[in-house]
């Protein structure tokens, strides 16, 4: 069994090193239609989360949580500070990372497998089955690569969206309250899931929740956004509910 485990956590992440990330004095505010800037947005922040670690950012609707990730994605560029992977600053998307939304956006019109190696077309064949047999391996989906997507539960779905996270082998899994449109059970089921697919693979996982248990049964460290800026930032052992709640008002 411990072998069965060695020989994936290589075959999907070769350097078993999660990637580090920094983020000095960064902001980012929306602008209007008119290009005037609002108050809506991010920052001042300032974060280090270390290689390999687990951390869930958690804070109410509209506190800046899918803002954040998606200027760690490179999908928004912040308007002051900087953003640095593995001491690179970044500058749009990038291979090492890779971001998992609520909603499993999945092409209807491919199978199981087609949309897990969508990531992957640089790839030679041979290589690209190989990960999409892993990735789904890993999300306890094997077999299902010839599947069509009308076909899965939303948990399955949701499943086929980390598989196809994991199988561009990032260093930094970007997580979008991943979970909460799905049933309590499967809900618990796959954090689990996530939580052994992060031991073996050894990746830094920024998770954001706006369910406060969660973010305190899952990370190892905890950081509560309120209205744009940190209001807790703390290891999860060290850190109550009642503390939470105080700290996000
Ligand atoms: P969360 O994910 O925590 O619910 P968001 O990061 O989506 O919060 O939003 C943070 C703030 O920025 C909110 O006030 C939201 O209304 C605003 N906002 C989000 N997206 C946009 C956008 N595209 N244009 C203008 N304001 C936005
Ligand atoms: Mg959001």
């Amino acid at each position: 069994m411990t072998g069965g485990t060695m020989q994936r956590t290589e075959s999907l992440s070769p350097q078993g090193l999660g990637a580090a990330l920094e983020l000095q004095d960064v902001t980012y505010r929306y602008r209007t239609g008119r290009g005037q800037v609002t108050a809506a947005g991010l920052g001042p922040l300032d974060l280090r989360v270390a290689p390999g670690e687990f951390l869930c950012v958690v804070g109410p609707s509209g506190s800046g949580k899918s803002t954040l990730l998606n200027l760690l994605a490179g999908f928004l560029r912040p308007q002051t500070g900087d953003i640095r992977l593995d001491g690179a600053t970044v500058k749009g998307p990038h291979p090492r990372l890779t971001l998992v939304q609520q909603e499993a956006a999945l092409f209807p019109w491919l199978t199981v497998g087609g949309n897990v190696s969508f990531g992957l077309r640089g790839l030679s064949r041979a290589e690209q089955a190989r990960r999409v047999a892993d990735a789904l391996a890993l999300v306890g989906l094997p077999e299902m690569a010839g599947r069509r997507v009308h076909e899965l539960s939303g948990g399955q779905r949701q499943r086929v969206s980390l598989a196809r996270a994991l199988a561009t082998r990032p260093g930094l899994l970007l997580l979008d309250e991943p979970f909460s449109a799905l049933d309590v059970n499967t809900r618990a089921r796959l954090s689990s899931e996530l939580l052994e697919i992060w031991r073996a693979q050894g990746i830094t996982v920024v998770f954001v929740t706006h369910h406060l248990e969660e973010a305190l049964e899952l990370g190892e460290r905890v950081v509560a956004l309120r209205q744009g800026e940190v209001a807790l930032d703390a290891p999860t052992t060290g850190v109550s509910l009642t503390d939470l709640q105080a700290a996000l008002g």
